[in-house]
């Protein structure tokens, strides 16, 4: 619906379907930043595909306090239920990009991860899950995506049956490009790997493979990881 209204965030046990409770930092943000005021029409969305159209009824320093007119399920969501599972990078700002515009495209999920090349370093997951909630309010989609702790590949691999398509994205000239693969209708979710700089090792790719994950190839192009990861959550997250 209305692409100018501003968005907000309250947790679902701030929203009881008639009122909206808002607090701490996102209470700041509302008053102080976007000051807003009692009357005032915003959007709210809960991190779980729930948005809710709200008018204000009172904006104290403690809390604001809305009043519902209409509630929404799946707002602003894909249907496609993408997770990515990306190796960490040596740039944590290129992580960065990768949270930010995965959220924006519709990602439902993000693991760090560990690979064979990947540079010893600790994932920043609490600063990339504020940043997706912050990518989440701004493109006024509704489901917050989880960003996971640092993972392992095997553990990652070990996943995989709890999807219903695995994917592994490697340059491959050998295998189809993506858009020759059959489209699978609805919600099905997806989990796709995408390497760290050096990518993956071949000895990883048969072991993904072992694992049922089905390469996936974008060309003969060698896309930096933040490039194939974007590209591919375009694709799948627009079927
Ligand atoms: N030197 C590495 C390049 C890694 S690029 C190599 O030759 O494997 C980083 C990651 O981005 C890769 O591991 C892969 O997951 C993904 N990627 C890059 N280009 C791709 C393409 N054309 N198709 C599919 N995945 C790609």
């Amino acid at each position: 619906m209305n692409g100018t209204m501003d968005y907000f965030y309250a947790p679902p046990e701030r929203i009881d379907g008639r009122y909206v409770v808002i607090e701490g930092d996102e209470l700041s943000h509302l008053a102080h930043v976007m000051r807003k005021k009692a009357g005032d029409r915003i959007m709210v969305v809960d991190g779980t595909g729930c948005a809710y159209d709200v008018v204000l009824e009172t904006v104290t320093k403690r809390s604001a306090r809305g009043i519902v007119r209409e509630s929404y399920r799946r707002y602003h969501e894909p249907e496609p239920n993408v997770t990515l599972a990306v190796g960490i990078l040596k740039n944590p700002s290129k992580f960065d990009f990768l949270v930010e515009k995965a959220t924006e495209i519709g990602v439902i999920g993000i693991i760090p991860m560990r690979t064979e090349r990947t540079i010893p370093s600790h994932a920043k997951t609490d600063r990339w899950q504020k940043l997706a909630l912050s990518a989440m309010k701004q493109c006024g989609r509704s489901s917050l995506p989880k960003v996971g702790e640092l993972t392992s590949l095997e553990e990652v691999l070990r996943t995989g049956g709890s999807y219903r398509r695995t994917f592994v994205a490697h340059v491959d000239a050998d295998h189809p490009a993506f858009g020759d693969k059959p489209i699978l209708a609805g919600a099905d979710s997806t989990l796709i790997l995408v390497g760290p700089e050096g990518g993956f090792s071949e000895d990883e790719i048969s072991r993904c493979a072992a694992a049922g994950f089905e390469p996936l190839s974008l060309g003969e192009r060698r896309l930096r990881t933040e490039t194939a990861a974007i590209a591919l959550t375009i694709l799948e997250c627009r079927r």
